[in-house]
């Protein structure tokens, strides 16, 4: 499917600006997030239940005009990166929360950096300033360190005081997000043809079959058309807005909850509208195909219990990451205790990421193809839809109920990493007294051996008067009259073919020799 667009200039009309908000844990995210949504209920809505389907649309006074703005409702760079790694641009401008009265943590860092990476601006909120202690400036000082240096310092970030438990200053806020969309991007869209956006948030429920929300991104979506989401198919039945009210259109950058899929898309999925219905089931099918090989692709590359010693031996990796989940805190900690009792040698090391106890879920699954580790699950299965996520992203997931038995499988798998060692092993060697042409098996040299044994595929070199004349031979062919030999001792005369490498003479020497592992004590 061509995803290149020729867009038609005239077409085009602009579009809200979708955020995210980002920052570290307890900095006010989730706070900040409710602030927006309620300094925007109209009257119609206020007192509703407004339903959470992972984004929402506010509208702000901008000089006169009504402006609107999308806000995904899931705070954390997390689901921003994963909807990334799907390849779905969906956020336009971050919103980097900053709590006042705690500064610029490991998170906050970890945020602005995946913000930068993907190329969105950056409107700075230091919330909390109701709190005693808040340093506002303090934030703008220690951000200025990771090149955020704020307007009225003469740099070009946007930096808003506000305060989410109190509601201080959240339009402000909104400017601040709406000029610097206004300075930065050109948002634009066609809403004048068939749809196209990302999947956000999906889950399946029990009477309503798959539950999507969707943020369109170009187009119109209307109740009727038939769409494909990740690898599932369907006509939209109905759409559903925040509020819950029922939509009949969806036009660019509007979130929508959408039934009637075929099956649950996974945040990140692109989705898109085709007139037939015979056509959206083919994308879907083309689709599913498609994942699947880039998927084995995928799971070929993933490290496994399997393919460690490979990948130690290629240079690849020299430490075996393990994320552990158990039943009971104690089963953990006896499985970490005997696990890293084991002798690794030298080499590689065995490295614990992340222990828990509970069901193995998607964020550790997340981890685990983000540090290419392994998941160890004693006494515990994976919560719904990880074991379909770790076959997706090819992580290796093992469970255990016996602690040996997982002991048992890590040892030889790191034994397996330890880098063998080979050593050449001379095997013998042998005169050439007579040399064969022979037009189908190449010239063959009559020898006889002169000490211990020439055997079939070994490696061989050639020597001639005391120099070697050529190496990285084998002995490709062995004879003894007219049958194969496997090999033939000291003493005996046989016939050897080197392959496709013919340069003999008689009184040569033939050496060979074996490479052999080392054993290890
Ligand atoms: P998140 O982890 O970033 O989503 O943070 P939350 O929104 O859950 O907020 C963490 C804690 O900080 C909660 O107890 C909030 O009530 C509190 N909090 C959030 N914003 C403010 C604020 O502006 N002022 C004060 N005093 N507390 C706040």
């Amino acid at each position: 499917e061509a995803e290149a667009e020729n867009e038609d200039a005239e077409a085009m009309r602009p579009r809200p600006a979708v955020v995210t908000v980002m920052g570290h844990v307890d900095h006010g995210k989730t706070r900040l997030l409710d602030a927006v949504r309620n300094s925007n209920v109209t009257e119609g809505e206020a007192g509703g239940i407004t339903q959470h389907i992972g984004a929402y649309q506010v509208y702000v006074d901008h000089e006169g005009e009504e402006r609107g703005l999308t806000f995904i409702d899931t705070p954390g760079h997390e689901a921003f990166t994963a909807m990334r790694a799907r390849g779905a641009k969906v956020t336009d401008i971050a919103v980097l929360v900053v709590a006042a009265d705690d500064g610029v943590m490991p998170q906050t860092v970890e945020a602005l950096n995946h913000a930068k990476a993907a190329g969105v601006p950056i409107v700075v909120a230091v919330n909390k300033i109701d709190k005693e202690g808040a340093s506002p400036d303090k934030i703008r000082g220690q951000l200025t360190e990771y090149d955020l240096v704020p307007e009225e310092y003469g740099g070009e970030t946007m930096f808003v005081d506000v305060s989410a438990r109190q509601h201080q200053n959240i339009e402000q806020l909104l400017e601040a997000v709406l000029l610097t969309a206004d300075a930065a991007l050109e948002l634009e869209a066609n809403p004048e043809k068939e749809a196209r956006g990302v999947a956000i948030e999906a889950h399946l429920d029990k009477g309503r079959g798959a539950v999507a929300t969707v943020l369109v991104q170009s187009g119109t979506l209307r109740v009727g058309d038939n769409m494909v989401a990740g690898n599932g198919f369907g006509r939209v039945r109905a759409m559903f807005d925040e509020n819950g009210q029922a939509v009949e259109e969806a036009e660019p950058s509007r979130p929508v909850q959408v039934l009637g899929l075929s099956t649950v898309p996974r945040a990140g999925d692109s989705f898109l509208v085709t007139t037939e219905d015979r056509t959206a089931r083919q994308i879907a099918e083309k689709r599913e195909a498609a994942e699947r090989n880039a998927n084995l692709a995928k799971r070929r590359k993933r490290i496994s219990l399997e393919n460690f010693d490979q990948a130690v031996a290629e240079g690849k990796i020299d430490t075996l990451n393990l994320i552990l989940k158990g039943d009971v805190s104690g089963a953990v900690e006896a499985l970490e205790d005997s696990l890293l009792k084991i002798d690794v040698g030298e080499e590689v090391q065995l490295r614990v990421i992340h222990r828990g106890v509970g069901a193995i879920t998607q964020n550790d699954v997340n981890l685990a193809t983000v540090d290419d580790a392994i998941i160890i699950g004693f006494n515990v299965r994976p919560a719904e839809r990880v074991q379909e996520l770790a076959d997706a992203e090819g992580v290796d997931m093992r469970f255990y109920s016996v602690i040996y038995a997982a002991i048992d499988d890590i040892e030889n798998a790191l034994k397996g990493m330890l880098k063998p060692e080979y050593e050449e092993v001379s095997l013998g060697s042998a005169e050439i007294r007579e040399v064969f042409r022979s037009s189908k098996f190449g010239n063959i040299a009559g020898s006889i051996v002169r000490s211990g044994v020439i055997r079939r595929n070994a490696k061989a070199r050639l020597v001639r008067d005391g120099a070697v004349v050529a190496d990285s031979l084998a002995i490709e062919s062995l004879r003894r009259y007219k049958d194969d030999a496997t090999e033939v001792r000291d003493g005996f005369e046989c016939g050897i073919g080197l392959g496709s490498f013919n340069d003999i003479q008689e009184g040569d020497v033939i050496e060979t020799w074996e490479m052999r592992e080392i054993p290890r004590v």
